[in-house]
């Protein structure tokens, strides 16, 4: 899977996509995620968001460094190529739409607005689809696109440890424990529940589906 991030603030991308999970997918090639920033096409004195037409608070992204940006971007087949414009008004999406996306395509694109957002015909232009992670407003895309490309990438095999990991093809739970067996709290003594311990794999997938 390929991803193409375009962005205003690529930095900050940099710490989380490194570390643990993520971070191995890309240094074993399972993935690769690649920074658009439209500034970059930007004139020297001009700038990449302007006021709004009709008026209101606050800036929009101009199109033509957006659709620039997104000119440069290669991908191999055009056909398994998906553009999505984070907007908190999209589409919600989901562990089905995830699964989907990480079978259906080879290249991702994704578009990260700021501000007020970026002019209404980049979205047209591109037909991409508008995707929403959550029914709240953020200050920006960025979260949106380290979420998308992260429950994306761990439905990619071998980016996850084990193929078992993945919580869909398993039995799991929320309520999860290690050592040690008994953990002593101020005074009191906090147990593993009996069942983990009793090595009844029958037993203990039934009290995970409880929890
Ligand atoms: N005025 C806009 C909101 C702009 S928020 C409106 O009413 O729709 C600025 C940017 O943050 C958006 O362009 C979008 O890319 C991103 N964003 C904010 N909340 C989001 C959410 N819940 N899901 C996906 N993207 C979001």
């Amino acid at each position: 899977m390929r991803f193409h991030v375009i962005t205003i603030f690529p930095e900050m991308f940099d710490s989380y996509l490194k570390e643990s999970i993520i971070g191995r997918a890309v240094k074993n090639k399972k993935i690769s995620i690649k920074f658009y920033n439209p500034w970059d096409f930007c004139p020297k004195k001009e700038r990449v968001d302007a006021r709004p037409y009709g008026g209101g608070p606050g800036m929009v992204l101009r199109p033509e460094f957006f659709l620039k940006a997104v000119a440069k971007i290669k991908t191999k087949n055009k056909k398994k190529t998906k553009f999505i414009l984070f907007s908190p008004s999209g589409k919600k999406f989901d562990t089905q739409y995830v699964k989907k996306s990480a079978k259906k395509y080879t290249d991702i694109i994704l578009i990260s607005g700021r501000y007020e957002g970026i002019d209404a015909r980049v979205q047209k232009i591109l037909k991409a689809e508008e995707i929403s992670i959550g029914d709240y407003v953020l200050t920006g895309g960025e979260l949106p696109a380290m979420i998308l490309m992260d429950s994306i990438s761990r439905q990619i095999p071998e980016v996850l440890g084990k193929y078992e990991s993945l919580e869909e093809n398993r039995v799991s739970s929320s309520e999860v424990y290690t050592r040690p067996e008994v953990l002593k709290y101020k005074n009191k003594n906090y147990r593993v529940p009996k069942v983990l311990l009793s090595g009844h794999q029958a037993k203990i997938d039934e009290w995970k589906k409880r929890k």
